[in-house]
């Protein structure tokens, strides 16, 4: 049986920029869907007791396996987003991770607005990405459920761009919501613990 995690922090911890009306219906109703549509999905399947990670692997761009896929990816997308942010978070990170910044993108400024304009431009659902691959700090962003781990880029920071993650809050405004999660809730030491 998969289950729905416990969040790292309260749900008003993140409050003004989400609120905890937001994080109510997006933990507790959209979060807690995708692990029971998990649970029914992949009973009776070999998949059952299986990790996140093995079935969004052995599934991932198999249309028969749409479903688990989606799903699969939603709970590990969501867990790893709530982790991604804390209360007090977001400037500049120190260390190795700022150095890989300035290296990948040439100052942390740079890196701030290639993660902004690349997560508010994903067409549609999907997540904003800081991952590392070949050693490099990348901006990626990803369709729907879609995970940068199955193509080889280990995930440190996401963002997520659906509109149930902002929409009660800002409305149509993604590039508010994503400012606002860069410069006042991104979680620095997630991703240096993600790094390694
Ligand atoms: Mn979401």
């Amino acid at each position: 049986m998969f289950t729905l995690p416990p969040l790292p922090w309260a749900e008003n911890a993140l409050a003004p920029v989400i609120s905890a009306n937001t994080i109510s219906f997006h933990y507790g109703k959209h979060h807690k869907t995708y692990v029971d549509n998990l649970n029914n999905l992949a009973k009776g399947t070999d998949y059952e007791g299986a990790t996140l990670e093995k079935i969004i692997s052995e599934t991932a761009g198999k249309a028969d396996k749409a479903g688990l896929f989606n799903n699969a990816a939603q709970v590990w997308n969501h867990t790893f987003y709530w982790h991604s942010m804390k209360p007090s978070g977001g400037g500049k990170p120190t260390g190795k991770l700022a150095t890989m910044i300035d290296a990948a993108f040439g100052s942390y400024d740079n890196f701030k607005k290639e993660l902004s304009s690349t997560s508010v431009s994903q067409f549609g659902s999907g997540w904003g990405w800081l991952v590392v691959e070949g050693g490099t700090l990348k901006v990626v962003k990803t369709p729907n459920a879609e995970v940068p781990f199955t193509r080889g880029q280990k995930p440190l920071l996401t963002i997520d761009v659906w509109e149930h993650a902002y929409y009660l809050d800002q409305q149509n405004k993604r590039a508010a919501y994503v400012d606002a999660v860069i410069e006042k809730l991104l979680d620095w030491d997630f991703a240096a613990r993600n790094l390694g």
